[in-house]
């Protein structure tokens, strides 16, 4: 008899099975009880999990063996392998690509800074949304997230920062970022309630605050409506790129679908439901976003739907491998900066890190496919 070819060997690609950080509280207490559990052990469970950011069953003490096994197995599956993790800026950034159970790749960026430790998350491995200057987006869709596989990034990071692992000793990571790999509203569901888990107080969730995490999307006006019902306290960033519809057809595709000032009056809901400043985030490109008309342009639209309730952050496009495309000269970026603030729109720099590690959206995944 000949031995079957590997790939039948292969995982299906395809979500994880359950984890714990998929539940709500109440559903956890439910699962527990399926496995023939106490229901207080599911807030064992959560405590190690949520509080103590620990996955290994060694370390689960307070739990019978025999039981610690049964709900390991049944709710603790292995979601992220590390498979590798690259530090730069003197330590203050890293960057890790993951490997999930089916062999899907992804990636989380966690940055450090004086004041704050922020976590760059993906929603999505690959994505569908097709912006030509995003390295994932060359790629396409491989898959949604699963709620527990978005979690847990921040779960590891969380335990990075604790454990001391970063330059600069033991800290908190205190910041999300929903700027990793993927659209997060394209995965609506598993993106909000994963946004509960890590917001939720501890023991229930990872107990970062509402206003310290940032959903950025490419400007699904629908979802981005939706969003605002959920009367969460998240931040709002619109990828923007440029203020008028035919370039933001090509830089954007799914602009054909909502465009500029649709996109723009849902914010200008999520920031009148939400009471918070929208971010429009803006990758300056060289010769093709970055005319002073547009900056001018830019700063007359979004006053006129957002009035003051926006803040613009330029971005200098981090080209990505291949691309024909550049950032924008130091003294144009300058200017535009200059002209937006002057229209009455306060905008920025967003400083930029993590260039050598190949830290653009999904660069690092597709140098490993
Ligand atoms: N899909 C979401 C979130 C992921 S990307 C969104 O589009 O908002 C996070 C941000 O990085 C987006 O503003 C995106 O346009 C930007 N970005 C992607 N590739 C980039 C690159 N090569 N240089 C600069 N910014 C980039």
């Amino acid at each position: 008899m000949t031995a079957l070819p590997l790939v039948f060997d292969a995982p299906k690609r395809g979500l994880p099975p359950r984890h714990l950080a998929d539940l709500t509280a109440a559903e956890r207490a439910e699962a527990v009880a399926e496995l023939g559990e106490k229901p207080f052990r599911a807030k064992q469970l959560s405590n190690h999990y949520f509080s103590r950011l620990s996955v290994n069953p060694d370390e689960m003490t307070d739990i019978p063996a025999a039981s610690r096994e049964k709900l390991v197995g049944g709710l603790m599956p292995t979601l992220l392998t590390e498979i590798k993790a690259l530090a730069c800026d003197d330590g203050t950034t890293r960057k890790t690509l993951w490997r999930a159970h089916d062999g899907t790749l992804l990636e989380s960026v966690l940055m450090r800074y004086p004041d704050r430790a922020t976590l760059c998350i993906s929603s999505q491995a690959g994505c569908g949304m097709a912006c030509p200057f995003c390295a994932t987006g060359q790629g396409g869709l491989d898959r949604n997230l699963s709620t527990a596989e978005i979690v847990d990034q921040v779960r590891s990071a969380a335990a990075v920062m604790r454990d001391g692992e970063m330059t600069g000793g033991p800290g908190r990571l205190s910041n999300i970022v929903f700027m990793g790999m993927g659209e997060p509203l394209a995965n609506y569901k598993r993106v909000v309630a994963a946004v509960r888990r890590i917001t939720d107080p501890s023991p229930d969730g990872l107990g970062i605050g509402q206003r310290s995490v940032t959903v950025s999307t490419v400007g699904l006006a629908p979802a981005i409506r939706k969003l605002a019902d959920e009367k969460m306290q998240v931040r709002l960033a619109v990828s923007l790129h440029t203020p008028d519809d035919e370039l933001r057809d090509t830089l954007v595709p799914v602009n054909e679908r909502w465009s500029v000032d649709e996109v723009l009056s849902a914010a200008r809901y999520y920031a009148d439901t939400s009471g918070r400043r929208v971010s429009i985030e803006y990758a300056l490109i060289r010769d093709i976003n970055d005319q002073p008309w547009r900056a001018e342009l830019l700063a007359k639209r979004l006053r006129k739907h957002l009035g003051q309730l926006v803040h613009v952050n330029v971005i200098p496009l981090n080209p990505t491998p291949g691309s024909k495309w550049d950032a924008s000269p130091k003294p144009v970026e300058r200017e535009f900066v200059r002209l937006v603030n002057a229209g009455g729109v306060a905008c920025t720099v967003r400083d930029t890190r993590g260039q050598e590690i190949a830290a653009a959206c999904g660069q690092l995944a597709a140098e490993e496919r």
